[in-house]
């Protein structure tokens, strides 16, 4: 017999919360099943049942055998309203590659940041990438997250403790839609293995106010045409176009950004886009990487809250510059 952890994001709004249960069974590949979608926003109690498709299997890091990322269908197998995965599948080829930077806090269980017990800790300067018990909380949380999902087969590529006492990052690389799956996948198991902890998580882009970051999911993206025939002027009308639908890019960018994107903190304003080479403080960032590189290589889309659904930003980069 083989356990199957089945993931989906259910029907809350503005953003979608994961929710995950088990089937046992001795079929060798997860199939389509069920759930009662009037317990997640997604149906009414008369005709409660949402099917889960199956997307994207991983090998499960932690106690089942696999983890499935879904998506989830009306009982007649319509795409669901809260399906965002079907946009993004549709729109992203596996040319397109992403790179989410995901910022999230650690918590206690009355919702103070992992540190923060004794009230507001020390003003920040210390804790990014800091060492030592006064500068850094739940380190060995993370190690655990990081190691779960490169067992899982999502590709990691770094981690850091952030410029917040109990804030992290880690870094999450995928191709096509797939990279939305991976960053999902990798948000479950870090609540999971929290849990195991007894801490929670938020990806709030504010969770505190005040001289504190917020956080973000800065999202780096290529295509081959950027990678492999790129130019000053491919790189820049592409960032003229993302600026002329920046009102509908922040849309799909996640809630509360407005508390984060300030013109403070290495970031631009809410209401204003701009791009520049190397500069932390516009809405896309131009690397010195691709510069560097005869203009070859790939954008950081600076403007995603933490909170922001990756299925909602490959869609919005893909579709906006196809
Ligand atoms: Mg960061």
């Amino acid at each position: 017999m083989q356990k199957f952890e089945y993931i989906w994001l259910d029907g809350y709004t503005p953003e979608p919360s994961l929710r995950s249960k088990v089937k046992v069974t001795d079929e060798s590949n997860a199939p389509d099943w069920s759930f009662d979608g009037s317990s997640t926003q997604q149906a009414e109690g008369g005709a409660s049942d949402c099917l889960l498709i199956p997307a994207t299997t991983y090998p499960g890091p932690c106690n089942s055998d696999f983890l499935v990322m879904c998506e989830v269908q009306t009982g007649s197998h319509e795409v669901h309203p809260s399906n965002t995965r079907a946009a993004a599948a549709a729109a992203a080829s596996d040319e397109w590659w992403f790179g989410f930077e995901q910022e999230y806090f650690f918590t206690n269980s009355d919702g103070s940041p992992l540190g923060w017990e004794d009230g507001e800790p020390r003003p920040q300067g210390d804790y990014y990438c800091g060492v030592g018990a006064t500068n850094v909380k739940g380190r060995e949380i993370s190690e655990a997250h990081m190691d779960a999902c490169l067992q899982a087969g999502i590709q990691i590529t770094g981690t850091n403790a952030e410029v917040a006492l109990g804030q992290w990052e880690y870094q999450c690389f995928g191709k096509g839609v797939k990279a939305g799956d991976d960053l999902w996948v990798s948000r479950y198991l870090l609540y999971l293995i929290a849990e195991e902890f007894d801490v929670g998580v938020t990806i709030h882009p504010k969770p505190k106010t005040g001289d504190w970051n917020g956080s973000g999911m800065h999202s780096n993206f290529s295509n081959e045409e950027m990678r492999t025939a790129g130019s000053e002027s491919l790189f820049t009308s592409m960032c003229e176009k993302l600026g002329a639908v920046h009102e509908q890019g922040i849309a799909s960018y996640g809630s509360d950004n407005d508390m984060r994107l300030t013109g403070l903190h290495e970031t631009q304003s809410i209401d204003t886009f701009s791009f520049g080479v190397s500069d932390r403080g516009a809405s896309i960032r131009i690397p010195i990487y691709t510069v560097e590189h005869n203009w070859n290589g790939y954008l950081e889309d600076r403007r995603p809250a933490s909170n922001a659904d990756p299925y909602k930003v490959i869609a919005h980069i893909v579709s906006t510059l196809s």
